[in-house]
């Protein structure tokens, strides 16, 4: 029998482990930040049809730059945010955000290059980081999960990074950054900002998003993604806002027809649905913000989320309280700092299975 350490591998993945939110097959499951809507019978039919058509010409590569896409992809943002002024030359899709933050990472880091990021945060920043050679710096956040701008701009100043990572809302903690935090990195970060808006559909109201930003600021590039409020996970389409210079960065290094035509075809389609896919928006965020007022109810700490997920905590054992929702077929996720779980915004009824099976844990907890 060979081992892994029996293979030639790369000196830097040895030891390393591959990233693993357990996927358990239990009846209620909170933890990958999924919208819980599946698609209505209507969009199905519209998908199906969708993919039928393509069918026909599966021999042939799709359209290398998903021109079509990224136009469809502009619109939404220009509704989104009134003012980003977008069209398909600054927006850019791949395969999940995760794909588009590695090609991020191939364009601006690489071997000799850093890239650094506001702990804690999204634990693929450090490894996509790692596995394409670049060095990470791990910064801290404030203790409230928050970013001060002038520790930030000092993180900035002293270690002079390639690539800073910004997660806003910020996943595990749900916290949006101040718009000033931003803004102080951009005037001194002496190479890319990426701002990773996984959740950006879900922020409050009074939130800025920092495609507002884009104007003014070159090698801003913000990420978004199908996969959580448009309730598109599995479709696999994530994608960027940016100048146009730096596509013809990406375009260097991805991999030629890397979207295939089918998920073009069902993400275009998913856009044209779009009203239908956010429209279970408010409902989770409604729902979120009812769940941070009962978990405070219950006496535990909660981060602010202006995401579809909350925090939650602080427990000297998580293990064993994640455990025991588990046992009672609820999947919670254990992740961020030591103390503290993390679970997502469900239907309500998931969640009320979820307040139930918490309930139990804590007291059998005590
Ligand atoms: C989920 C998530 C992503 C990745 O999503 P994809 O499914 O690869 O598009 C990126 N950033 C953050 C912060 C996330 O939570």
């Amino acid at each position: 029998m060979t081992s892994l350490n029996d293979l030639p591998i790369r000196d830097d993945l040895r030891g390393r482990e591959p990233y693993g939110a357990p996927q358990l097959d239990v009846a209620v499951r909170l933890n990958t930040n999924e919208n819980p809507y599946p698609p209505s019978p209507r969009l199905v039919k519209a998908l199906g049809e969708a993919v039928a058509e393509v069918a026909g010409s599966l021999n042939r590569y799709p359209d290398r730059d998903a021109v079509a896409l990224r136009a469809d992809l502009a619109d939404f943002l220009n509704a989104d945010t009134p003012g980003a002024g977008l069209t398909a030359e600054r927006v850019w899709a791949a395969n999940g955000s995760n794909e588009i933050i590695q090609q991020i990472l191939q364009a601006f880091g690489g071997p000799g290059r850093r890239a650094l990021g506001f702990e804690p945060s999204y634990s693929m920043h450090p490894i996509i980081t790692h596995v394409s050679g670049t060095a990470w710096i791990d910064a801290q956040r404030d203790e409230d999960f928050g970013l001060d701008p002038e520790r930030a701009v000092a993180a900035v100043e002293a270690h002079r990074p390639d690539i800073v990572f910004l997660t806003s809302p910020n996943n595990p903690t749900g916290t949006a950054l101040p718009p000033e935090a931003i803004e102080a990195i951009l005037e001194v970060a002496p190479g890319m900002v990426v701002v990773d808006e996984a959740y950006g559909e879900f922020r409050r109201e009074d939130t800025l998003s920092s495609l507002e930003l884009l104007p003014d600021h070159p090698r801003l590039i913000v990420t978004r993604t199908m996969s959580k409020a448009f309730a598109m996970a599995g479709t696999r389409l994530g994608y960027l806002a940016a100048d146009p210079a730096v596509i013809e960065a990406l375009l260097l290094v991805r991999l030629p027809y890397h979207l295939s035509a089918v998920t073009q075809a069902v993400a275009r389609t998913a856009l044209a649905h779009s009203e239908e896919l956010l429209g279970t928006v408010d409902t989770l965020r409604h729902e979120r913000d009812l769940l941070v007022g009962w978990l405070r109810s219950q006496g535990l700490r909660v981060a602010d989320s202006d995401a579809n997920f909350v925090l939650f905590g602080t427990f000297a054992d998580r293990r064993r309280v994640w455990r025991a929702v588990l046992d009672q077929g609820v999947l919670i996720r254990e992740v961020g700092p030591p103390e503290w779980l993390r679970v997502s915004i469900g239907t309500s009824e998931e969640t009320a299975t979820f307040r139930s099976a918490l309930t139990t844990a804590l007291k059998e907890a005590q």
